[in-house]
């Protein structure tokens, strides 16, 4: 209990970023501080490391910040989930509703072959909506997904709703 309430001083709340009536959970604070990240990292690979992870999918932009140390620790690959046009070569793509409109995730399409486990991590869980796309595009490529890792979920969004049956993992809550 005392761990939660140490990590949760260490996000800062930005009201109203990126727009009226969102409260941004500012994760900078927490990168900042060696001390916290290292116990986040080490929390999320401590919590899967039974589990014989061949590959941890970093969701762009703030996954990969989290993904790849965790990967380092699980002497796992690192596939990273990219917005659309941003990856070099042949991808799959899986759409996903926003508020208004959809947006597109990207991974390349040799990057997970049949059979690979695959740990899916990103910085904050809200709706499900990028997490759902994500285990799509890992499930389309052949891959079982092991879990669903997040250094903050924000309970609220019912995030949980879009990923039913999978294991998933959550530090700080909301
Ligand atoms: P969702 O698809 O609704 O689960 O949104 C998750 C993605 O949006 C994650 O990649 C987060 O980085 C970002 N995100 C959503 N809501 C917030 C928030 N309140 N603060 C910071 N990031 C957020």
């Amino acid at each position: 209990m005392k761990t939660m309430t140490n990590l949760k001083d260490a996000i800062r709340d930005i009201p109203d970023f990126p727009k009226k009536g969102i409260i941004f959970k500012d994760i900078t604070t927490l990168l900042s501080r060696g001390d916290i990240f290292k116990q986040v990292v080490d929390q999320i690979a401590d919590h899967f490391k039974s589990k014989k992870i061949d590959t941890v999918t970093g969701i762009e932009s703030r996954g990969f910040i989290f993904g790849a140390p965790v990967a380092y620790k699980l002497d796992a690959g690192l596939v990273p989930i990219r917005k659309k046009g941003k990856l070099p070569y042949k991808t799959i793509s899986a759409t996903y509703s926003l508020e208004y409109g959809t947006d597109t995730l990207e991974m390349h399409e040799d990057a997970i072959q049949p059979g690979t486990k695959v740990l899916i991590v990103d910085d904050l869980l809200a709706t499900g909506g990028t997490a759902r796309a994500t285990a799509e595009l890992v499930e389309k490529a052949g891959g079982t997904i092991v879990g669903l890792a997040f250094v903050i979920e924000l309970e609220f969004l019912k995030g949980r709703k879009n990923l039913n049956g999978y294991d998933i993992f959550s530090l700080i809550k909301y």
